[in-house]
């Protein structure tokens, strides 16, 4: 189930791509699986995935060591501080960056161990007062003080977009989040590449691919719904 699952979404995200003129090795899909026990982690890892999606600190850990070594682990959800020090070596991204304080405690870990960590600022596109994320204001701002810490490689934005029906709603969303990217790359700051768009999720990866997504996270359309007890 959990293999035709991935096949049909990459089917998907390569029609997308290929429909706005994309080229389908420009979008990588992250298997969100949060919530769901091993046995469906290995599932995917057999279908090909090499890219797993977590929100919380403790589930990569848990995770983490019951996996093959080859498994890229991404941080997507809030990120406190006092739980920086456990993941800072484990993760290859994390998407969730929204505050400069949060970034000084990324930093002084990275330094620490001795790491570079890669991150995303997350953007709240829609202006949600439910998500987290910096305004679309702020992003710049943030993005040039966070560069200027040591252990920290900012490599893009990452948005969770509206919960919409019409998956088209949230197109204006996912333009925004790559324009503001394309404002930052212009500035040319030091120690800011701005090549990593984070956005999509199961209801709306393929508009997020066509709009120029280079990860997708996709947790229900692969291992399906999850069951919070
Ligand atoms: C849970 C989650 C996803 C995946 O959501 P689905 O709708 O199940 O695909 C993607 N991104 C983030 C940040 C999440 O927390």
């Amino acid at each position: 189930m959990i293999a035709e699952n991935i096949r049909d979404v990459e089917a998907k995200i390569e029609a997308a791509c290929k429909a706005s003129g994309r080229n389908r090795d420009e979008v990588r899909l992250i298997a969100v699986s949060k919530t769901k026990p091993l046995p469906m982690l290995q599932e995917a890892y057999a279908a090909g995935c090499r890219d797993f999606g977590e929100n919380t600190v403790q589930e990569i850990m848990d995770k983490y060591d019951r996996m093959p070594g080859d498994v890229r682990w991404h941080m997507i959800g809030h990120l406190q501080r006092n739980k920086v020090k456990y993941i800072v070596d484990k993760v290859c991204m994390i998407h969730s960056v929204d505050s400069l304080r949060l970034a000084e405690e990324i930093s002084r870990e990275a330094v620490k161990k001795g790491v570079v960590v890669s991150i995303l600022v997350e953007v709240n596109v829609a202006g949600e007062e439910s998500k987290f994320g910096i305004d679309t204001q702020g992003a710049q701002m943030l993005v040039q003080e966070i560069a200027k810490l040591p252990g920290i490689a900012v490599k893009g934005l990452m948005t969770i977009a509206p919960n919409v029906q019409n998956p088209e709603d949230n197109r204006e969303v996912f333009r925004k989040l790559k324009q503001i990217a394309v404002d930052i790359k212009q500035k040319n700051i030091d120690n800011v590449c701005m090549d990593e768009l984070s956005m999509g999720m199961t209801g709306d990866y393929e508009v997020a691919a066509a709009e120029g997504a280079t990860y997708v996270r996709v947790g229900t359309g692969i291992f399906g719904e999850r069951h919070y007890t």
